[in-house]
């Protein structure tokens, strides 16, 4: 069950898996910790998508060099 997490983030669980999911995270306390972890991920993907010339640049997209 421990591996539901990110099914549960992404939102691709079956009504009867997400119900049986949030039920485990009543009694789960390392679920809850790792779901706030992956929950961070999309906000943070979103905040790339919004700001994609903000960062400069560790891997510049024009770069053919490798
Ligand atoms: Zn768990």
């Amino acid at each position: 069950m421990h591996d539901g997490v990110a099914a549960y983030v992404l939102g691709v669980l079956d009504d009867e898996e997400h119900e049986a999911f949030e039920r485990h995270l009543d009694v789960c306390e390392k679920c809850r910790a790792e779901l706030v972890e992956l929950a961070g991920v999309p906000e943070r993907l979103d905040e790339l998508k919004q700001e994609p010339s903000a960062s400069s640049g560790d891997d510049p997209p024009m770069s053919m060099s490798r």
